[in-house]
């Protein structure tokens, strides 16, 4: 399935994260064998005992919400967090970058489904006070290199569209405000399995499939 799955992904150079959560050590081996190097958890702790277990040249992406106070145990090694959602979780992340030595990759997170989470920031004006603040220009070991979102779960395909065509719009307003010289700001994480080619229409350069990879036939 991984090559198929990068075989649609090639004409868009949108960048496959398999999601390994809930799969066996020797599942996510078999993926890496075929040559497959990034890999997402949604939980810290799930994390680091796969970490552990696997590869070191594994790129381990981070998907799920992020309580502050376990920043600290990926610091040192996490590629990419992409579910930043707000000032004071980019603080700590900072923080603790810069104890560690380094400067973390982050996305931000935004609430573009109808379903009711808790987690996501809810508008683009948000994004622009939180990116206009003095306490963001302090940040000096983060780097906000795009955006992540997750659309409505659901078989309408054209609210799923319509969703992530709402994120891509946030992503090029934020590029132009923000960004505009800044070539690391350059990810749109959107679509999963079951939406993923709706995404990679809209834009997307991240994918994050897990259930097609791990259990689609050949
Ligand atoms: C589980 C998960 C995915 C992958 O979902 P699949 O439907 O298994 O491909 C993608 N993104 C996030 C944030 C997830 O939690």
């Amino acid at each position: 399935m991984l090559s198929a799955i990068l075989d649609q992904l090639k004409p868009y150079r949108a960048k496959l994260v398999a999601v390994s959560k809930r799969r066996t050590i020797p599942e996510i081996r078999a993926i890496y064998d075929q040559g497959q190097r990034d890999f997402a958890e949604n939980r810290v702790q799930d994390l680091l005992e796969r970490r552990e277990a696997l590869p070191a040249d594994i790129r381990w992406h981070l998907i799920g919400h992020l309580q502050s106070h376990k920043v600290k145990y990926i610091a040192d090694f996490i590629h990419l967090i992409h579910a930043v959602d707000s000032l004071g979780l980019l603080q700590e992340i900072d923080k603790c970058a810069q104890a560690a030595g380094r400067v973390i990759d982050c996305l931000l997170q935004f609430k573009i489904a109808e379903e009711d989470t808790k987690y996501g920031i809810p508008d683009l004006a948000t994004a622009e006070a939180m990116l206009g603040s003095a306490g963001f220009s302090r940040l000096s070991h983060v780097r906000v290199c795009g955006v992540m979102g997750m659309a409505t779960f659901t078989d309408d395909e054209d609210r799923v569209r319509a969703e992530f065509r709402k994120l891509a719009g946030i992503f090029k307003a934020l590029k132009w405000a923000f960004f505009k010289d800044n070539d690391r700001f350059s990810e749109l994480s959107m679509g999963m399995s079951g939406d993923y080619g709706i995404a990679l229409e809209e834009g997307s350069t991240l994918v994050r499939i897990g259930t097609l990879l791990f259990e689609g036939e050949d």
